[in-house]
């Protein structure tokens, strides 16, 4: 945010593919990443990093690899961005299902565009015209029926419709001002991290802005470290990178969270220093919640929240919607804040919706219901 304007560069976009279990997540992810990258390096690492980056036309994606809204609502709980653009994974056979609302109730949220990938295209079940019409019912008018959401006929299966994809997001990217400033100060997001066996703590990062040399020292989270090793994702040993390209570094203390910021410091000393800062702010902090009726209700008198974002969970169908009706009547008849649902659904209240409550500055109301642990 600090960024001069004039510093600014064009950075590829980051996108999460989110959408119904089974849709094909992971299939247009593996497909997308077979169409485009070569294999890596002989004794690099050779798994998946969580992230990778493939090109169309000279110009660079960057894909989250770890499909589902869980990763990018968590992210965003952290207060991480989590990726610029989102595609909904919709198979054509199968249509808009509950979790294909969620995720988009989740991009919504995050005010982050939406470009769909009607998937399994190649089947003779498929009937599009219809998934698009569930797509208009969820605010995801298709272009083509004049509305700004574009929808992209694809098959993992067969590949085909992945150079559509990867220019629509180009051009919704397009319109979304991605940009970092490579010189600038060095930060942005853990992806995933682990313990690997032989090589200590391997975290995956995504610089959002600046640069990254082998030998920096770095602060995720809590875990801190000088870099003594850096990877791309295709494996290959590399000395710096800069924003928006998905690494693999060695050398950090601890296992950070995904989802954790980090940022390059300028010594260990600095690292510890802040970390115990943190420790110390979290525990003169009182343990209440981040958002409170009696704090949302102080803010909307004063004018500086306009929207009461909700989610409603209800023990059976039968409740949820004149619950859920009654809410949008109370919201029509009064003119001071609008009232946005940004998820309803039956069963009780799961870590999914605090999350998403949590990254949205929403409230969660459950009716007859409670919520699992987890979630507590
Ligand atoms: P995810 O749960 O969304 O990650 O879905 P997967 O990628 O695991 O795919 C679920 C199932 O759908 C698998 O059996 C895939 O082989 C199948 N599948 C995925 N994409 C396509 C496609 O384009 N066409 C067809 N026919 N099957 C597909």
């Amino acid at each position: 945010e600090d960024e001069a304007e004039e510093n600014l560069q064009p950075r590829p976009p980051v996108v999460a593919m989110l959408g119904h279990v089974d849709h094909g997540k992971t299939s247009l992810l593996d497909a997308i990443r077979d169409a485009n990258v070569a294999g890596g390096e002989e004794g690099g690492i050779t798994q998946g990093i969580g992230a990778y980056q493939a090109e169309h036309q000279g110009q660079k994606i960057t894909f989250l690899d770890t499909p589902g809204h869980a990763a990018f609502t968590s992210m965003r709980a952290r207060g991480a961005q989590g990726a610029d653009i989102v595609v909904l994974v919709v198979a054509a056979d199968d249509g808009v299902m509950p979790q294909t609302r969620e995720a988009a109730n989740h991009a919504k949220a995050a005010r982050v565009p939406i470009v769909v990938a009607l998937n399994k295209i190649d089947l003779p079940s498929a009937n599009p015209d219809l998934v698009k019409k569930q797509l208009a019912e969820i605010d995801l008018v298709p272009d083509e029926w004049d509305g700004d959401t574009i929808v992209v006929p694809v098959s993992a299966k067969n590949s085909q419709g992945l150079d559509d994809l990867m220019g629509a997001i180009l051009l919704v990217a397009d319109n979304q001002n991605i940009k970092a400033n490579p010189k600038g100060e060095a930060m942005g997001t853990v992806v995933e991290a682990e313990l690997d066996k032989f090589r200590g703590v391997m975290a995956t990062l995504l610089l959002q802005n600046g640069t990254v040399e082998v030998g920096d020292t770095i602060l995720a989270g809590k875990a801190h470290g000088r870099i003594k090793a850096m990877f791309d994702y295709r494996g290959n040993r590399i000395k710096k990178a800069g924003p928006s390209t998905p690494i693999a570094v060695m050398g950090l203390n601890d296992v950070p969270r995904a989802g954790d910021l980090f940022r390059v410091v300028e010594s260990e000393k600095e690292a510890r220093a802040i970390v115990s800062e943190m420790e110390s702010e979290v525990a003169t902090q009182s343990s209440a919640p981040k958002v409170t009726l009696e704090d949302l209700y102080a803010r909307l008198q004063a004018g500086e929240m306009q929207e009461l974002r909700l989610i409603i969970k209800a023990d059976v169908q039968g409740s949820l919607e004149p619950i859920v009706n009654s809410v949008r009547e109370l919201a029509e008849k009064q003119a001071e804040v609008d009232i946005n649902i940004l998820h309803q659904e039956t069963g009780n209240i799961t870590e999914s919706d605090v999350m998403l409550a949590a990254a949205s500055d929403a409230i969660v109301i459950g009716f007859s219901v409670t919520a699992d642990n987890a979630a507590e």
